[in-house]
């Protein structure tokens, strides 16, 4: 067996979609199709403002006769072919997006304020964290950043009210999938949403959240426009790591805090660590001091995130509140910023690769559907 799955190599599907593009990309392509450049800005940021389905009594009217319906009419606009939607009790939608060659999730979650839009980078992970549902997938490939803007432009049109208008809403990559394993088309995701003539997103309001695949982070730090770091700690000891999250055998704790101690944050920025909380296995008092330890060694935030239970977790339970309540006082004893983040819809299969791996398991399905 491979040790380092991660290494193998699963290209993202080829072909260039529109949304793959950035604003000077597509003015170049518009140019080579005999349009002038000024035309670009404004086609790109109706595409991004509007999204893949656009309103019937929408015609493009500010741009030349012909572009807008070539452009939107192309079968290279939309990599998605179809969106299922499933509503949530506590507000969130689950989203399964079925694009070439499987399904991957995306989730709305709304908060007083502010909105989240959490999107997937792979279809299956490489990874193998244990916990995870995604994890007992295996990778099938990499998403193209055509496939990843969009999934935030499909969620983003289907609540119009609250981030259409407001524009504050932010995008976390925490679905299916290891962002940095696919660093090269999220960094271009990432550059597409933060285009001054689309979306226009701060990179601050992007984040990615990685298993701790440090040559990654560490070429991630040398970008200039680059995301918000989340790192998935999830135990406190290489031994108890390395059982549940196969990636520190290769890239230890002790080398994960280094690496972290030296990336480059921006003023008030800090890493934010999530620590998935599993009874009996890193839910003791040791663990949550050593997780306060660790913590205060760069400006952090931890996020604790109390196990969701699902079939394909080995025996692997949620603490119950008092148990989730008494590990994160400890963490805020120590003077660490500390937030508890139960997994949005539960209902609908709500953490990542779980909506998907349900339904593959009614179809019987041994791969993704
Ligand atoms: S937690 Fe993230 S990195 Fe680990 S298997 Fe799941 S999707 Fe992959």
């Amino acid at each position: 067996m491979n040790p380092y799955p991660w290494e193998d190599f699963r290209p993202h599907q080829q072909t260039p979609y529109i949304y793959g593009y950035t604003c000077d990309e597509l003015t170049q392509q518009i140019l080579t199709m005999g349009y002038r450049e000024v035309h670009g800005p404004t086609l790109f940021g109706l595409l991004h403002r509007y999204g893949p389905n656009l309103p019937s009594w929408f015609d493009g009217q500010r741009l030349p006769r012909g572009l807008w319906h070539k452009i939107t009419s192309s079968d290279k606009l939309d990599p998605i072919h179809r969106v299922e939607a499933h509503q949530s009790d506590d507000g969130s939608t689950k989203y399964r997006f079925h694009i070439s060659g499987g399904s991957v999730e995306g989730i709305y979650m709304p908060f007083p304020g502010r909105h989240t839009l959490c999107i997937s980078s792979q279809i299956g992970c490489a990874m193998g964290c244990t916990f995870c549902a995604t994890g007992t997938m295996g990778l099938h490939r990499h998403l193209s950043a055509a496939e990843m803007v969009s999934q935030v432009l499909n969620i983003k049109q289907r609540h119009p009210d609250e981030t259409g208008k407001t524009k504050r809403f932010n995008v976390v990559f925490m679905g299916m999938g290891e962002p940095l394993h696919n660093l090269d088309q999220v960094l271009k995701a990432v550059s597409v949403l933060t285009d001054p003539a689309g979306l226009n997103l701060s990179p601050r309001d992007v984040a990615v959240s990685t298993s701790g695949l440090i040559p990654k982070i560490e070429q991630m730090a040398t970008v200039k426009k680059r995301p918000q770091l989340m790192v998935s700690i999830a135990a406190t000891t290489d031994e108890a790591r390395s059982a549940i999250m196969p990636v520190n055998r290769a890239y230890p704790l002790e080398d994960l805090m280094r690496c972290l101690e030296r990336y480059p944050l921006r003023k008030g920025e800090r890493v934010m660590l999530s620590y998935v909380l599993i009874e009996n296995v890193n839910d003791t008092e040791e663990d949550a001091r050593r997780l306060a330890a660790m913590s205060q060694r760069f400006p952090s935030l931890v996020n604790v995130i109390p196990m969701n239970e699902h079939e394909g977790s080995p025996g692997f339970v949620e603490p119950d509140e008092s148990r989730t309540n008494a590990f994160a006082n400890i963490l805020l004893a120590h003077g660490v910023f500390t937030t508890i983040r139960r997994s949005r819809g539960r209902d609908v299969a709500g953490a990542c690769g779980q909506l998907v791996q349900k339904i593959a398991r009614k179809k019987n399905a041994r791969t993704y559907v």
